[in-house]
């Protein structure tokens, strides 16, 4: 197994203008591992309720994802509600229902414990640090997530937690609560004090940043002329992110500036239908002829005078 991932497993209620669904598999750690089971091996660690449908963790096993770590417990799984009424790209939650993740004891195989990439999707950061804490040897990357819920209430926690981690992917809003800095760079650099080597800023339709110590990297969006579902588009595009980086295994500045234009390539891909319908049924040709166009979409050529350095 390459890449394990923790995270919610999850029933969303959600509303777009583009209409409503009462109950659909989402959750954090199912974007993500439908995402990069097109690049590499996934294999996830999460808990469900028993009202979870069969065909749903069949969904996640005709992707190949490992779902020994996936546990069942007696309860009702995990359940979110949210809406993106007013502005297409903030999720407003109305409600969360913790339910089975309230009382969450992570266990790991063997084979989880000894993966070399280890995503940490948004949960409660304890349950991210026993993951983390539970690996036989450290991962040679380790990446996590976060949301305003867990700025709000397990601050410490969550800090501790990144002062571990290679890489933290955050929406813009969120790495700007948790640093305190209102402007990009500046929050992405109290980021990495905190002791990342590098951070992914999420910025929705207005594409993703990618800061190391030494260099930064700025990736569109893909131009959608209509978006239906914006839930899971950060998960998907860590998915993409991460699956690619598992699949070179060499992480370096180049290998990051291509996995985020990966990362947005998947996440594109998941707001054009409700939670996963979309990212769930793609080709590899789908994924190579979108990252195609965002070749197309950034390439520019510099005048004589820059390229010969005059
Ligand atoms: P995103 O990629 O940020 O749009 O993530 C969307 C997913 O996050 C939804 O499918 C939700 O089920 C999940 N989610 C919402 N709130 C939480 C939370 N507090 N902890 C973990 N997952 C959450």
């Amino acid at each position: 197994m390459k890449i394990v991932v923790v995270g919610s497993i999850a029933y969303d209620a959600v509303e777009t203008p583009a209409g409503k669904r009462e109950s659909q598999l989402g959750g954090s750690a199912c974007f993500f591992s439908t995402s990069a089971s097109y690049f590499t091996e996934v294999g996830i660690i999460g808990v469900v309720g028993n009202d979870f449908a069969p065909s749903d963790r069949s969904m996640l096993e005709r992707h190949g994802i490992d779902t020994t770590g996936l546990v069942e417990v007696d309860g009702k799984t995990f359940r979110w509600t949210g809406e993106y009424m007013d502005d297409i790209n903030t999720a407003v939650t109305l409600d969360t229902q913790l339910n089975v993740f309230g009382d969450f004891e992570p266990t790991l195989t063997e084979s989880h414990a000894n993966a070399p990439y280890l995503f940490l999707a948004n949960i409660d950061p304890n349950i991210q640090l026993k993951v983390l804490d539970a690996m036989i040897s450290r991962p040679k990357w380790v990446a996590s997530d976060t949301m305003n819920l867990w700025i709000n209430i397990a601050r410490p926690t969550l800090i501790d937690l990144i002062s571990k981690v290679d890489m933290l992917i955050i929406n813009e809003d969120e790495a700007k609560q948790l640093t305190g800095q209102n402007n990009l760079p500046n929050a992405a650099k109290a980021v990495m004090n905190l002791g990342p080597k590098s951070t992914v800023v999420k910025r929705g339709e207005y594409g993703a940043s990618l800061f190391g110590k030494t260099f930064s990297f700025a990736a569109p969006a893909y131009p959608l002329e209509r978006v239906i579902d914006p839930t899971g588009a950060g998960d998907s595009f860590a998915g993409g992110f991460m699956g690619y980086l598992a699949s070179v295994e060499n992480i370096d500045e180049e290998s990051l500036r291509t996995a985020t234009i990966y990362g947005s390539t998947m996440a594109s891909f998941a707001v054009e239908d409700f939670g996963l319908q979309r990212i769930k049924n793609l080709t590899k040709s789908d994924i190579s002829e979108r990252f195609q166009a965002f070749t197309e979409l950034t390439r520019f050529k510099p005048p004589a005078s820059i390229s010969n350095g005059a």
